[in-house]
């Protein structure tokens, strides 16, 4: 079947002189798949992904195959144009897409590799629908935002159901109800639970509960209103979660449930937490695991036993979080240093690995606009290690630079990431080859000497052209190294990317002869993604961001061994592993 018949196929159900239209893929089993619909209201930045992927964990522990989606208002058609000071870290998954950072809680808390198929933006949508219409899909009919758009939503919804095979999909609608731009995604989901039937789905309302200090009571007013126009949409909620500074009274619950024919039972209290890992404890207190499956109707579907292992896992992870009898300091160089939204995977990752060695890392903000060779060792005073991490332009490069020679002179661990990366080989031509004007052409275009480049005829290999390298790429580690060491003795290790610039083959050479270590390198071309100074405590950076694949449970090896040569400089009298045991103790995985 050609792209054109499948496209007509799936809007088989169009016609000129009917108003339905919904489109259903090719293998879609109705019923197989439930759907748990998770909506804000009163404001934005609830924690609406973090729920809803805590949510999604408790039924993935019961032996529930799930599959997250995150509905996007905005249209970009991904995420790779966004600010990070705006919105956050771009995050970037294994096929390449670039998205919002809660595919990132996503994977981390359900330890699953998400695709494009997990993210939806109004970019998207709307390409999809011009390109159908200029393709004479719609046959004659007015494109309208009720039926058409809509179907669109609900064919990408029900797509991931057949492709993912889930027994649960989890769609959080970004932003607020009452918002412009979300509304369609709202109404697109209405008209799903009723296309798919009684019990196909379960509508989650999370609110939030104010406290104004000047009069000392939770206020339940705002939650309502926002639940009451959720319901002037056509959407009766079935769950209320309600978000606060602290527990929530039962007053305050009552008032929500009278007033938007929520049982009781089912309006619960979702009070700050001081770690994220420890809300799904909090969801099944609550019991809300139990009820979504009741709502659903799938309680015969899931496994007991593999629910009992599942959680002692989790559970043993959580109890090591208060259980810290060490503390480190990070420093970490960046642009974007007042918004920790920019560098959350890093955040993330440090966390993992500090649990795992029952060290509290803290993380010290670095501004390298100012920092030079003469003031780098005040900024660097009472760090541990530093991270000089990815990102673009030019601000503050020298600054980095200057940190990274601090570290590689005064045996401070140090791990470089993508940006890092290259200005560590750019650090390491300059003072150790001898190559005084070595920079990136992204920071100096006109440079003599340029390390770091754009390399299209390299890229063409991978069909990029001049474009960005993006997502997950497997890395060759030269044996012995310290990386090789770190990943378990393995040969090959993938990790993701997002880089322009690379390594110009030219200076390879020049550098490993003069003590360089390349020891992670693409399969088939010579671009390097991994380099280290074999007589340096801990000096080690990669082009990819290792950062993206942390997960709580099985925490990135290059973020151990720089927490754990942190620990090891910080109390040299305790006598700790070095850096590649410890990681090798605490990592059973390779990459
Ligand atoms: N700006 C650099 C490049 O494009 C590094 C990118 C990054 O750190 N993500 O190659």
């Amino acid at each position: 079947m050609t792209d054109s018949e499948d496209l007509l196929q799936k809007v088989s159900d169009i016609s000129t002189d009917s108003e339905f239209f919904s489109p259903v893929p090719k293998g879609y089993k109705k019923g197989k798949t439930r759907y748990v619909f998770v909506m804000g209201t009163v404001m934005s930045g609830l924690g609406k992904g973090i729920f809803s992927s805590c949510l999604a964990k408790l039924l993935q522990d019961k032996g529930l195959k799930v599959a997250p989606i995150k509905l996007e208002g905005y249209l970009n058609v991904d995420s790779g144009t966004l600010n990070p000071f705006r919105h956050g870290e771009v995050f970037v998954l294994d096929d390449g897409m670039e998205c919002d950072m809660d595919l990132g809680t996503y994977e981390r808390i359900l330890d699953q590799d998400l695709s494009r198929a997990n993210f939806a933006t109004s970019g998207q949508i709307f390409s999809s629908i011009l390109h159908k219409e200029r393709h004479g899909d719609y046959l004659g009919r007015d494109v309208q935002m009720i039926p058409h758009v809509t179907g669109e939503v609900k064919l990408k919804l029900r797509q991931l159901a057949a492709d993912s095979d889930a027994d649960v999909v989890f769609v959080e609608i970004g932003g607020t109800v009452g918002d412009l731009e979300n509304a369609y995604y709202i109404e697109a989901t209405r008209e799903m639970a009723y296309e798919e039937g009684p019990n196909s789905s379960c509508f989650v309302a999370l609110t939030y509960i104010l406290e104004p200090p000047t009069l000392g009571e939770q206020k339940s007013k705002a939650a309502q209103l926002g639940i009451k126009q959720l319901m002037q949409l056509g959407i009766q909620p079935q769950i209320i979660a309600c978000r606060a500074s602290n527990p929530v009274s039962e007053k305050a619950r009552q008032k929500i449930s009278v007033y938007s024919n929520v049982p009781f039972e089912r309006v619960i209290s979702l009070p700050d937490s001081a770690s994220i890992y420890m809300i799904p404890a909090m969801l099944r207190d609550n019991g809300l695991d139990f009820e979504v499956l009741r709502l659903l109707k799938i309680e015969d579907r899931i496994n007991l036993r593999h629910e009992r292992k599942a959680w002692a896992q989790w559970c043993d992870f959580t109890d090591k979080i208060d259980a810290k009898d060490y503390q480190i300091t990070i420093g970490i160089t960046g642009k974007y240093t007042s918004v920790r939204d920019s560098y959350a995977s890093i955040i993330n990752a440090l966390e993992h690995a500090g649990i795992a060695l029952g060290c509290d890392v803290k993380i010290e903000w670095i501004e390298t606009t100012t920092i030079t060779d003469d003031n780098a060792a005040e900024n660097l005073n009472d760090v541990d290690g530093i991270i000089v991490p990815g990102g673009f332009g030019t601000r503050g490069a020298e600054g980095k630079i200057a940190c990274i020679k601090y570290a590689k002179e005064n045996n401070l661990p140090f791990l470089g990431l993508c940006f890092g990366f290259q200005m560590a080989v750019i650090e390491f031509a300059r003072n150790v080859c001898s190559l005084k004007k070595a920079n990136s052409t992204e920071i100096k275009p006109e440079c003599p000497e340029p390390v770091i480049d754009i390399l299209p005829e390299q890229k063409k290999i991978e069909g990029l052209g001049g474009n960005m390298r993006l997502g997950g790429r497997d890395i060759e580690l030269k044996r012995r190294t310290l990386a090789w060491k770190l990943f378990g003795k393995t040969d090959s290790v993938r990790m993701r990317f997002r880089h322009r610039y690379e390594v110009d083959p030219r200076y390879i050479e020049c550098m490993e002869k003069a003590g360089l270590v390349f020891s992670g390198k693409a399969p088939n071309q010579p671009i390097m993604q991994i380099l280290e100074i074999p007589s340096h405590r801990f000096f080690i950076a990669t082009q990819a961001h290792p950062c993206l694949t942390s997960r709580p449970l099985r925490p990135q090896p290059i973020f151990v061994g720089l927490v754990a040569a942190a620990m090891q400089r910080h109390y040299p009298q305790d006598k700790l592993s070095d850096p590649v045991k410890a990681t090798q103790k605490v990592c059973n995985r390779p990459g």
